[in-house]
């Protein structure tokens, strides 16, 4: 978490001094422990906030602009708040400006000005959420500013609008999702199409959940990531010659699945759609054995769903692969996979705590010998959606 004093201190050598008084609020990143490319399909998914995330410093000002900035990027400007629009040069400004906009739009008009810093312990752009971190604490900053109801469902959708429509970026739900509603110790159980979820708890005893940051740059992702999607509708056309009343493949068990894929003439569309089936089944699976306390069979279907989605799905890439075979090569490992989109970002592994060390030790110097990046880790703890900071500031 954030030194909030010293942020404090950056925020009045930024904003100087004001009789009005600073809030602080805070929403986490994530870390999707599996259910992966489940999301878009209707399926499940299997994420969990994580303790770090972005830190939003605010305080009502006299005039009705809207100062940004943020510790992690260049870039500070006043906007007024009648002048919020998309910018391209306005960079990171856009997600903020986005929520104010969207806001507006859904009949929760932002009154006056405030001054906003923003601090962030998510790595950008590596598949933790960032985006999604730094858009929910900014509409739950805002509502609760203005004395709105603050629905976190609805925050994350209105989140989520924002990243479609206002910055353009194609993404689901479960980012917002989870930055929105996550909970202490517990991991959320979401289906991505009716909304439903259920907090499920992540007691993982001497195991700690290592996220590996592959440092590579998530170049090819959008390109593939459409690819997939549509891939994934042309099987929901074949599949409906059996079953009619299908819109998303996450509608099918494996059961039915099985029992229909011949029609689906074309072998890579056939190879996606497999992927997606047996992936929701393993967040289903993961639920049971996570009740049961075996994190052993846990660690086996992280591992089944890396698999897949390197050999069927075909969205790990080389940086990926080798992080999670350096990491299984470990002891203590009960499991390794990719999460996120793919093609780079990070990997989450399950590992004993007293293999920690020789996990960044090993998986480190063994992912630099095969491809030259310098990995980062960061062992993690389950930590709460969105909140209010109550620290005195
Ligand atoms: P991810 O969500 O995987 O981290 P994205 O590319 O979706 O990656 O979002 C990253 C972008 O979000 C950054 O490039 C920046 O524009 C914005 N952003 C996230 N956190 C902050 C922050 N603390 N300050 C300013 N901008 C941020
Ligand atoms: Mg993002």
């Amino acid at each position: 978490m954030a030194n909030l004093q010293a942020l404090k201190k950056t925020f009045v050598e930024l904003y100087g001094d004001s009789s009005a008084s600073i809030a602080a609020f805070h929403a986490p990143g994530r870390v999707n422990l599996i259910g992966e490319h489940t999301d878009y399909n209707g399926g499940y998914v299997f994420p969990a906030a994580l303790t770090f995330g972005t830190t939003m410093l605010i305080r009502p000002r006299e005039d009705r602009n809207i100062g940004f900035a943020s510790t992690n990027l260049p870039l500070r400007k006043q906007i007024s708040i009648d002048e919020l629009s998309y910018q391209e040069e306005d960079d990171w400004m856009n997600y903020p400006k986005g929520i104010f906009v969207h806001l507006a739009k859904e009949g929760f008009p932002v009154t006056k000005g405030y001054d906003l810093l923003f601090h962030g312990e998510i790595p950008n752009g590596s598949g933790l959420s960032s985006s999604a971190s730094i858009e929910v604490v900014t509409a739950f900053g805002l509502l609760s500013m203005e004395g709105y109801p603050k629905d976190t469902v609805k925050i994350a959708l209105l989140a989520q609008k924002t990243e479609n429509q206002f910055v353009g970026v194609n993404c689901g739900i479960m980012d917002q999702f989870a930055v929105a509603n996550g909970k202490k110790d517990h991991a959320i159980l979401l289906m991505c199409d009716t909304l439903e979820y259920s907090h499920v708890p992540f007691n993982s005893g001497k195991y700690k959940l290592v996220i590996g940051n592959t440092n590579k740059r998530r170049g090819l992702v959008d390109s593939a990531y459409n690819e997939r999607r549509s891939q994934c509708e042309q099987a929901v056309t074949y599949l409906q010659q059996q079953y009619p009343g299908i819109e998303l493949l996450g509608q099918l068990s494996l059961e039915q699945f099985n029992a229909a894929k011949h029609l689906i003439p074309d072998e890579t569309v056939s190879k996606r759609a497999q992927h997606v089936i047996e992936e929701i089944d393993r967040v289903l699976q993961s639920i049971d054995v996570l009740k049961a306390n075996d994190l052993e069979a846990f660690g086996k279907l992280m591992v089944g769903s890396h698999n897949s989605l390197r050999d069927l799905y075909e969205v790990t890439g080389p940086e990926l692969d080798a992080m999670v075979e350096a990491a299984l090569k470990v002891q203590g490992v009960l499991g390794s996979r990719m999460t996120g989109a793919g093609f780079g970002g990070c990997t989450v592994s399950l590992v004993h705590e007293d293999s920690v060390q020789t996990f960044i030790d090993q998986v480190g110097r063994e992912y630099t010998e095969k491809t030259g990046l310098t990995p980062s880790f960061y062992v993690c703890e389950i930590g709460n959606g969105v909140e209010k900071l109550e620290e005195a500031l």
